[in-house]
């Protein structure tokens, strides 16, 4: 794919800038409250948390996920686009992790300003498409908004120094999306989409390691596979996702979460 546009810079005068920091950091302490399910390993909301140790690059399969959720179809619902939805793996987010299994989440940062990625759209709706209706999507602050606002403000605004502002947030996500192609690498493996097949786990994990020389970290619903996660150094470089995790390998992780034989739905576009 050719490289993407770079964005516009964004600047506004510096007492502007003080009143948004005040008001952001009142909106980061209801964030603590409304984080979401997973607080027991979100780390300090606010403005002193430490900085991110690696990424985790998060792939959905939405044959799985499309089968998951209450099929509520809307506009933004990318399973629902008949023979237009997506047939590999979509972007779930780039996310800043720590070594110790934690990580940080709604750090402060500039809210979501869908204009800013205008250049990205049509890229953006195709590979980092939302699988359910915005309207179920909790941002950091209590309410609902884009899948890409709660990616954004969970895991964007957690990815500093490295990720520069929300622009930058979204083409590096997709830039490693791009360069590193799960779905190509699986499908010349012969894994692809089936509602019939069932393939080892071990095959699929040595696909990605003979290819890109790490291993991924992988996520079953049932027995089929809902996420595949690619982990990056802070230079974005591929690294073993096992080798950053301090407290968890990777593999028995993949493991527990998926059986020996796995399953790649394709989506069922059934409205
Ligand atoms: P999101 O909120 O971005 O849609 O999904 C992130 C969810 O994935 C979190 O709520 C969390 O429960 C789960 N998750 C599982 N492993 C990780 C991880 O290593 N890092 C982060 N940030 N979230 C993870």
């Amino acid at each position: 794919m050719a490289s993407l546009p770079t964005g516009p810079p964004i600047s506004f005068p510096a007492t502007k800038g003080v009143l948004l920091s005040v008001v952001w950091i009142g909106l980061c302490c209801i964030a603590k409250i409304n984080a979401g399910g997973d607080l027991g390993r979100v780390i300090g909301i606010g403005n002193n948390e430490r900085e991110f140790d690696y990424f985790k690059l998060s792939l959905i399969w939405p044959g799985t996920s499309c089968a998951a959720t209450p099929r509520h179809c809307c506009s933004s619902n990318a399973c629902c686009r008949r023979s237009d939805a997506p047939t590999g793996f979509t972007i779930h987010g780039l996310w800043p992790d720590y070594s110790d299994g934690t990580w940080p989440a709604c750090c402060p940062g500039k809210k979501f300003d869908v204009n800013v990625i205008s250049s990205l759209l049509s890229t953006m709706n195709k590979y980092w498409p939302s699988l359910s209706c915005d309207s179920n999507i909790s941002n950091c602050y209590g309410g609902t908004g884009l899948f890409w606002e709660h990616e954004w403000e969970k895991h964007g605004t957690c990815s500093s120094p490295v990720v520069r502002d929300e622009y930058d947030y979204f083409v590096k996500t997709l830039d490693l999306y791009f360069k590193y192609n799960v779905t190509e690498v699986l499908k010349k493996a012969g894994y692809v989409a089936s509602n019939s097949e069932k393939y080892p786990l071990e095959g699929i994990i040595s696909a990605i390691q003979t290819a890109f020389h790490v291993t991924p970290e992988l996520q079953c619903s049932g027995n089929s596979i809902d996420e595949l996660r690619l982990c990056f150094s802070k230079d974005l470089k591929l690294t073993d996702c096992e080798a950053e995790s301090s407290t968890k390998s990777v593999l028995i992780n993949s493991e527990t979460s998926c059986p020996k034989y796995v399953r790649l739905p394709e989506v069922v576009s059934s409205i």
